[in-house]
């Protein structure tokens, strides 16, 4: 898979470079390329927002950058180009497995009161959110869609971490985890995960799932 950002904000993505996922890049199992938007600007003063029409705060994008900017990157539409946006769909577990099974994404990221309409419009293919929440540019969000979307590209979560049984996977939250020491504060493992009864163990887990998922997100069931 290649991803390729476009950004005001290209230091942001530095952070991409540690555990699991800085791993998973520098062995090359999956590509991100990150663009200055601000390079593609025509502007003398590399400029990309000015005031919106109609007034009212804050400052808009301007479309030359950002269509100038997508059209260098993917100049023949191979790319499912994903708008981060509040007003998005929202990024859920199926949306993360489906876009898993993308080949080429490009990561567009707005900032201050967000992007010209007519790019949405033009070059858009998906607009994105994380939450019903505004921050104030698309970079954290992408960087979630990264991290969630790479542990679903098969050789990125190394053969000791699985997502085939963790929270939402199965529809359910996932079962509580212990480790040792057996007892600690005056709290113990439940005596099941010492059993080494695997089928035991594997009924204490589902159960445990439903509980928790009944408590915590019913909505879910
Ligand atoms: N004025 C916009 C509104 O009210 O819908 C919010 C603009 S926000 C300050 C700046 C940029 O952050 C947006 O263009 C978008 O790219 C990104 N952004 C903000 N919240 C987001 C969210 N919940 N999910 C994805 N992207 C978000």
């Amino acid at each position: 898979m290649k991803i390729e950002v476009l950004t005001l904000f290209p230091e942001i993505y530095d952070t991409l470079n540690v555990s699991v996922i800085g791993r998973a890049l520098k062995n090359g199992v999956f590509e991100v390329e990150v663009h200055n938007i601000r390079d593609y600007s025509s502007d003398k003063h590399k400029r990309c927002d000015d005031y919106p029409y109609g007034g009212g705060a804050g400052m808009v994008m301007t479309p030359q950058p950002l269509h100038d900017a997508i059209m260098a990157v993917d100049p023949d539409r191979k790319f499912l180009r994903i708008y981060l946006s509040p007003k998005g769909k929202k990024l859920e577990q199926s949306v993360v497995t489906e876009l898993a099974s993308v080949e080429n994404i490009m990561l567009i990221n707005g900032s201050y009161e967000g992007i010209d309409q007519r790019i949405i419009d033009l070059d858009v293919d998906m607009e994105l959110s994380i939450g019903d929440y505004v921050l104030t540019s698309g970079d954290l969000a992408s960087l979630v869609v990264i991290n969630a979307v790479a542990r679903y590209i098969p050789d990125v979560l190394g053969s000791e971490a699985s997502t085939d049984e963790e929270s939402f996977s199965q529809g359910y939250l996932e079962y509580p985890h212990y480790t040792r020491p057996p007892e600690f504060m005056g709290l113990s493992v439940p005596p099941v995960l010492l059993s080494g009864n695997h089928a035991e163990i594997a009924k204490w887990r589902k159960n445990q799932s439903e509980i928790i998922t009944k408590e915590k997100r019913p909505d879910l069931l």
